[in-house]
């Protein structure tokens, strides 16, 4: 039987150590710790929603982001009562109802987003808790970085802001844990995501953190509060130590699977387990697999085992993100591995293992040729748990 392992050892030493680099965190203006928001997004990045995200409150994480509705509602009726934000802006009656009667930090990413909380929060009788979700060039969810004014109207036409309390502002700028009360919405952040902070050469993120922070100060000079702010993911936190602001939301650096260097120790979280089905003999010049793409050189000892890609194995990101030079220089890359003919492993009772022929749909064959493997022996392959079909069960050991 199938199942996602997760090393619960590896898990741990991978959230202790992305705590250790908030805990250096030189900028800290407010002198407070700076605040991790686990990502939890897409069954937890295919750890499995509910276990993982108990997994890291176990391991004192105390505030998580989610990406859809769906996700926000499975954890809290799972028992979760840890702080969640739903990190897309929506302007769906249902949906912000929904999240305010599940105590669901909402995010507001646009006028309609604004005024759709506040019908909620009116009917509900209910104060709603929100970040601002400022576009600085994702195109995405949030308010246009450069439409600052219209943010800034959309804000103050539902704000029941007491002049008074604005007198002071240099006060109030320096500090970010006040809150922003409209009239039932409290707003306590701002944030902002970028586009491409996995990249090497990146002054694109340096551009959005530009517009964020430029944002920011216009939305603190009308008298709105920002509450904490938020821009980073894995990797910027990791690479940008200016930017991490009050808090970084940080998804793929906990199951170790980064897109930028791995220079952090961080450990590989999430191996799709499956066991030898069946063992035999080939003699030399039989073919394995679909298309007859290989042929046993010598007499070869297979394991067969039920996993293949439908399971998510050798199953790549797409790279229709990248620019056309990117794209150039993948094709390269692709020509370069077709001739050097890129062997794939599956590892068995420790042992590296070469996968013989074409992956099937649900099956693979590997070498064990002098190898001391059994029938019903684990084989782990290296997959991207998030592909991994969420009725596989995850296996935390
Ligand atoms: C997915 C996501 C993150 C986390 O990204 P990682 O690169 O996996 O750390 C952060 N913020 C938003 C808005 C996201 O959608």
């Amino acid at each position: 039987m199938k199942s996602l392992l997760v090393n619960r050892q590896d898990l741990k030493h991978n959230i202790r150590v992305i705590k250790e680099i908030a805990e250096k965190n030189g900028r800290s203006d407010n002198h407070k710790p700076l605040q991790i928001i686990a990502v939890v997004k897409g069954n937890g990045y295919g750890l499995g929603l509910v276990q993982y995200a108990n997994f890291l409150i176990d391991n004192g994480i105390n505030f998580l982001a989610v990406s859809t509705v769906e996700e926000a509602i499975k954890l809290r009726e799972s028992g979760v009562i840890t702080k969640i934000i739903m990190l897309s802006s929506t302007a769906i009656e249902k949906e912000v109802e929904l999240l305010a009667n599940n105590n669901i930090i909402i995010s507001i990413g646009s006028k309609d987003a604004l005024q759709m909380a506040q019908k909620v929060a009116i009917k509900l009788n209910k104060t709603i808790e929100a970040h601002l979700k400022i576009d600085t060039g994702f195109g995405r969810y949030g308010f246009c970085y450069d439409k600052k004014d219209e943010m800034v109207q959309a804000l103050k036409e539902t704000t029941k802001t007491d002049e008074a309390n604005n007198t002071d502002k240099t006060e109030k700028t320096n500090k970010t844990d006040k809150t922003n009360e409209t009239a039932n919405i409290k707003i306590t952040g701002t944030f902002s995501h970028l586009s491409l902070a996995f990249y090497e050469k990146d002054k694109f993120s340096k551009q959005q953190f530009d517009r964020f922070i430029d944002c920011v100060e216009f939305l603190k000079q009308n008298g709105i509060e920002t509450g904490m702010l938020h821009i980073c993911n894995s990797s910027a936190f990791l690479k940008y130590k200016e930017m991490r602001l009050n808090a970084v939301r940080v998804g793929s650096a906990f199951l170790g699977r980064l897109s930028i260097p791995n220079i952090y120790g961080l450990k590989k979280i999430g191996f799709l387990k499956s066991n030898v089905a069946e063992i035999k003999i080939l003699q030399k010049g039989y073919n394995i697999g679909y298309s007859n793409s290989y042929t046993a050189k010598s007499q070869t000892k297979i394991a067969i085992i039920p996993c293949g890609y439908a399971d998510g194995f050798n199953v790549s990101v797409q790279r229709d993100m990248f620019r056309i030079r990117d794209k150039i220089r993948y094709i390269v890359r692709d020509i370069k591995d077709y001739f050097k003919k890129q062997d794939l492993y599956v590892e068995i009772n420790g042992q590296k293992c070469k996968v013989l022929g074409r992956i099937g749909m649900y099956h693979v064959s590997a070498d064990i040729t002098g190898k001391d493997v059994n029938i019903n022996d684990e084989v782990l392959f290296n997959v991207s748990p998030m592909y991994v079909d969420s009725s596989i069960r995850r296996e935390y050991r």
